[in-house]
């Protein structure tokens, strides 16, 4: 760790109050804070409290005097081939419609807005209309499909839910409607109005009257909206954001609206040194924690101009992400590993042939960067390719180089040191001490948590402290079920879960959610899914499954359609990108004595490895099967 950053990483721990007190006048106050921090309820820690602020005043209405005709947001869609631009004024007058047209239907401030949508300019002016009026958006992506949409619209009860018609990815049309249509009938939300973009991709499209609205009749209804900003108290929830864990049932993280404001502005000057005036393009997708972060508040938080992209990394070509940077100017780029392990597969011209003088940084987030790939992209680029890390739950890097501090060497396969505001540690999991160098061990972080943080579990303050905060009986720490380890020079490596969650080219997902999918396709009596390492996507999901009918499963051909149906059972209720790449048969599934899941063998067996201790095995020939499944291939 470098001499500067060290001394401002430690000032962040050791003076907490000046320290974020300072980073709190990069936004815009309404009022004034009466207490930086109250922690007088551990682990809660309220920040800012008492100062009013809002996330939609100081990512949008703030700009409008130094930079109202300035490009806010960029939207190229290359499955469409429609490109346009808002500037600043523009976002904000549409924004002021989209806020008249939900209170014209009726949402308040604190209720809930749930958001299903493509990548398209109207999700993110939807986002920030919630934030303009004080609603509480909780954005499900929209791969996610109807059951996964239900548990979520269950939990968050939405005053209203917008969506479209259809999405699309790579050249085909992803239907959205039908699928919302079945989440609402599964759902409790009889009570929901819908809010409809029609993009006209859907023939099929129909709506239900007297439920569903069309966005574009409102909107004409409110084209000189003025919506006056609501100031909220700074620990307000700003949003919700489901995100998967050990259970089946997703954990609804909750943001603050001050903190979150605070930390996403000292982040963009800090770490992703990104200025007003520049060019951001964040390439995932709203529906994950990286783009409401960095596609949608921080970079306008900022005053920058942020590009939001709907397509994949190769088409028409592998060099579209570089022709984007090379016409638009891209200053700060972010991206995740997969997306950098599939250009790997092209031709290095496609990244070369393009003018990247403009890039300062890459940086790579969302899963672990090996380093070959690590190597080869920094090479190719150019340019310094930070990797970083952190999760749905702190909204910004906990792991990280931060360049606007301290320009510090980066280390390939190294998400290099603990952020500012961060007071991380490596416990040793058997009894909470300190580990060594070199020592793999449970990457924690002492509370309280920094601001931008989680503030709770949507509805479950219960739930945010046991799941988070009880890994160890006698030190309060937050668990990021992640391991890692520190080098002699102070470099952090993460070494994957604690827990039984994997990640699929850097979506999160937990195999119990995959496996009550599976479940759901009647023939299945029992199953077990587990990750398997995966050359491009991380981790893909390996299921073994035992069937209620052994008849079935008989004939390859029979054991051949079986796979299909489940898998197709598994997009139909979960989404394709939780479908495992293979569903193996066996007769049983290897259990403890006392009847606990083997998982930890089963993927070790999956993965070519040793399967570790089998002494309290209650039947060895279950295992016997897993190893023939995997060889069957
Ligand atoms: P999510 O909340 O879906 O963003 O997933 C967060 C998880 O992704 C973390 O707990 C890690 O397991 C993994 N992760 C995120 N960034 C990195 C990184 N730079 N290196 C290794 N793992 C990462």
């Amino acid at each position: 760790m470098g001499q500067i950053y060290d001394a401002f990483h430690r000032r962040s721990i050791d003076d907490r109050d000046g320290f974020w007190s300072e980073q709190a006048q990069l936004i815009d106050w309404h009022r004034p804070w009466d207490q930086v921090l109250d922690y007088s309820r551990p682990p809660f820690a309220r920040w800012f409290v008492g100062g009013e602020t809002n996330l939609c005043h100081n990512a949008v209405d703030r700009h409008l005097a130094a930079r109202g005709e300035q490009a806010a947001l960029v939207y190229i869609s290359t499955e469409t081939g429609i490109e346009s631009t808002l500037t600043y004024r523009e976002l904000h007058a549409e924004v002021n419609r989209c806020a008249a047209m939900m209170l014209s239907l009726g949402v308040a401030r604190g209720e809930r807005v749930l958001l299903y949508m493509p990548m398209i300019p109207e999700a993110v002016v939807a986002m920030l209309a919630c934030a303009r009026i004080g609603a509480i958006h909780s954005v499900v992506f929209g791969g996610f499909a109807s059951h996964s949409l239900a548990t979520r619209i269950d939990d968050a009860a939405p005053k209203l839910i917008i969506s479209a018609d259809a999405g699309m990815r790579a050249g085909k049309v992803v239907r959205y409607k039908p699928l919302l249509d079945e989440a609402i009938a599964l759902a409790n939300a009889k009570s929901a109005r819908v809010l409809l973009v029609n993009r006209g991709l859907d023939p099929e499209f129909i709506t239900v009257p007297g439920r569903d609205i069309d966005w574009q009749t409102l909107r004409q209804q409110h084209l000189d909206a003025h919506v006056p900003v609501a100031w909220l108290e700074s620990n307000t929830p700003s949003y919700i954001l489901y995100t998967s864990g050990t259970t089946g049932k997703p954990k609804g993280v909750q943001r603050d609206v001050g903190g979150y404001a605070v930390a996403l502005a000292a982040s963009m000057k800090h770490i992703f040194c990104g200025h007003a005036g520049e060019t951001m393009f964040t390439t995932s997708d709203i529906g994950w924690v990286v783009g409401h972060s960095y596609i949608v508040y921080a970079p306008l938080i900022a005053g920058m101009t942020t590009v939001l992209y709907e397509g994949t990394p190769i088409r028409p070509d592998p060099g579209i992400w570089w022709d984007i940077v090379e016409r638009h100017r891209v200053t700060v780029m972010f991206s995740a590993p997969t997306a950098i392990r599939v250009l790997r597969k092209s031709d290095e011209s496609f990244i070369t042939g393009h003018d990247r003088s403009s890039l300062r940084h890459l940086f790579l987030a969302g899963e672990p960067l090996d380093q070959p790939t690590h190597r080869w992209i920094a090479g190719v680029l150019g340019k310094p390719v930070i990797d970083h890390y952190w999760q749905t739950e702190t909204g910004w890097p906990m792991l990280t180089s931060a360049p606007g501090v301290e320009q510090t060497p980066i280390k390939f396969g190294s998400p290099s040191f603990p952020a500012y505001g961060y007071d991380l540690r490596l416990l040793r999991e058997t009894d909470a001490t300190d580990a060594g160098p070199d020592e793999k061990a449970v990457v924690v972080v002492v509370p309280p948590l920094p601001p931008g943080c989680l503030s709770t579990v949507w509805g479950d303050d219960a739930r945010f402290v046991s799941t988070y905060f009880s890994t160890f009986r006698d030190r309060l720490v937050y668990a990021s079920f992640d391991w890692g380890m520190r080098d002699t020079d102070g470099y952090y490596t993460i070494l994957g879960r604690t827990d039984d969650v994997i990640n699929v080219a850097g979506h999160r997902l937990g195999t119990r959610e995959i496996e009550e999918a599976v479940q759901g396709h009647a023939a299945v009596a029992e199953v077990a899914v587990v990750g398997v390492a995966d050359a491009l996507k991380g981790q893909m999901p390996l299921a073994f499954a035992v069937v209620k009918d052994p008849a079935r499963i008989a004939t390859a051909e029979g054991r051949a359609s079986l796979e299909k149906e489940v898998m197709a059972t598994v997009d139909a209720q979960l989404g394709a990108i939780g479908r495992p790449s293979r569903v193996h048969f066996v007769s049983m599934l290897p259990k403890t004595r006392s009847g606990k899941l083997l998982r930890r063998s089963i993927q070790a067996l999956a993965e070519g490895r040793d399967p570790g201790d089998l002494t309290t095995l209650e039947d060895p020939t279950a295992l016997d099967q897993i190893r023939g499944a995997v060889d069957e291939k």
